[in-house]
C-alpha cells in the first residue's frame, strides 16, 4: 500500500506554504491591523479575505455532513481538479486514468502539467468496468477519475465498481459529483472516512445556481486538505464569494425548491423527447440535463441556433454519436425548445 508520501508530488512534500499576515495573526481582539499593508479607506474591500473561509466551512460542513477539516474551498472545481495534478503528479513521470467520455477539464489540466492522460471507455450504457480501470493503471498512475452523475452522459457510475476501484487502487481516486444534488442515491462524500485516498468534488455552479461566484468545494481526509491548502493561492476565494455562499448556505430551501422544480422538468421534457420522431433515444440521468442520440445532431443543433436556442452538440465525443446534451432549463425555456422540435423538418 503507497503512503501519502509516496503520492504527494516530492517538492510539494517538502514545500514550506507562503504565509501571508492573516495566517500570522488571525484572532480577533485586535482592532488596529497595520501588517499587511493594506488601505485603511473603503472599508470592507480594503481588507484580505480569509485564506482559509473558516466562516463558510462550519455552513458547509454542516449542510455536507462532512467536518470542517476535510473541506478544501477553491476557485471554482477547476481549481481543484488542477491542485490533483499539482500535488499529486510528476509531470513527464506519472499517469492518471479517467473514464471516457467525461468533464473534459482532467484531460486539459493533464495536459497543461504535462501528466499522461489514460482515457479508458465506457461500456455502451457508459458504465464503467473497474477490471478495465485497474488494468489500465501501472506503478506510475497517482489519481484515477470517475465523475458521477457523469457528465455528458448524465447516468450514475455502478457503485459497486466504484467501490472496487476504491478498495483495489493504492493511489488518489477523485470521484466528482458535480451534480450530486440532483440524485437521491447517497454521495460518495459521505464515505470520506472510510477511504483514505479518496477526494470528492462539489459545486455551487449547478443545483446552487451560483456559477458565477466561482466556488468549488473537495472533501478529502484531513492530510489531504491540508497539501491542498498549502499549494493554492493563499486569497483563492475572494471576499464576495463567501460572502454570497454564506448568504446562500443559510437559505438552501432555495436551492431544494429549484432542484425539485428542475427534476420535474426533466420529467417532463425526456417524456417529450421519447415522442419526437427526430429522437432515437435519450439516456437515463441523474443530473440536470440529459443526452439524447438524435437522427442528424449536427442539423438539428444547426436548426436550434437559428431559432435561438443553444444545447451541446456531443457527436464528436467517444460513444457520442449523433448526440445533443441538453439542460433542463426553466419550464417557459423548456416548452420553446419542444416547439422548436416539433416543427424540424
Ligand atoms: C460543471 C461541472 C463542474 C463545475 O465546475 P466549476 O469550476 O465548479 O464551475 C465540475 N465537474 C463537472 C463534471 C461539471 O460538469
Amino acid at each position: 500500500m503507497r503512503t501519502l508520501q509516496d503520492l504527494v508530488r516530492p517538492n510539494i512534500w517538502k514545500l514550506s506554504p507562503y504565509s501571508s499576515a492573516r495566517d500570522e495573526y488571525s484572532g480577533h481582539d485586535a482592532h488596529v491591523f497595520l501588517d499587511a499593508n493594506e488601505n485603511p479607506y473603503n472599508q470592507p474591500l480594503n481588507r484580505y479575505p480569509d485564506p482559509l473561509q473558516r466562516e463558510v466551512k462550519p455552513l458547509i460542513a454542516k449542510h455536507k455532513g462532512v467536518r470542517e477539516e476535510q473541506i478544501f474551498l477553491g476557485n471554482g472545481s477547476d481549481e481543484a481538479i488542477d491542485l490533483v495534478y499539482r500535488c499529486f503528479t510528476c509531470p513527464g513521470k506519472d499517469n492518471v486514468v479517467a473514464i471516457e467520455p467525461t468533464y473534459g477539464m482532467y484531460r486539459v489540466c493533464a495536459d497543461i502539467n504535462d501528466v499522461e492522460y489514460r482515457p479508458v471507455c465506457l461500456d455502451e450504457q457508459f458504465q464503467m468496468s473497474a477490471n478495465k480501470m485497474l488494468a489500465a493503471c501501472d506503478s506510475d498512475t497517482k489519481v484515477i477519475w470517475i465523475c458521477s452523475p457523469n457528465n455528458p452522459s448524465g447516468n450514475l457510475i455502478d457503485r459497486e465498481e466504484i467501490e472496487r476501484v476504491l478498495m483495489s487502487f493504492d493511489g488518489i481516486v477523485v470521484i466528482d459529483e458535480a451534480y450530486s444534488d440532483f440524485s437521491k442515491q447517497p454521495p460518495f462524500r459521505l464515505e470520506i472516512n472510510r477511504y483514505p485516498h479518496l477526494i470528492v468534488l462539489n459545486t455551487m455552479s449547478k443545483a446552487w445556481g451560483c456559477a458565477a461566484i466561482r466556488m468549488g468545494m473537495a472533501f478529502a481526509n484531513e492530510e489531504i486538505i491540508k497539501i491542498f491548502n498549502k499549494v493554492k493561492y493563499p486569497y483563492n476565494v475572494n471576499l464576495l464569494t463567501q460572502e454570497k455562499a454564506i448568504e446562500l448556505l443559510r437559505k438552501p430551501y432555495d436551492v431544494e425548491k429549484w432542484v425539485s422544480m428542475l427534476l420535474e422538468e426533466r420529467s417532463r421534457l425526456i417524456s417529450a423527447f421519447r415522442l419526437l420522431p427526430i429522437c432515437k433515444k435519450v439516456y437515463p440521468t441523474d443530473a440536470n440535463f440529459f443526452l439524447a442520440r438524435m437522427t442528424d445532431a449536427q442539423r438539428i443543433y444547426n436548426y436550434l441556433i437559428e431559432k435561438g436556442i443553444i444545447v451541446r452538440n456531443r457527436s464528436r465525443i467517444t460513444l457520442c454519436n449523433n448526440c445533443l446534451r441538453v439542460t433542463i432549463g426553466s419550464k417557459t425555456e423548456n416548452t420553446q425548445l419542444l416547439a422548436a422540435l416539433r416543427q424540424f423538418e
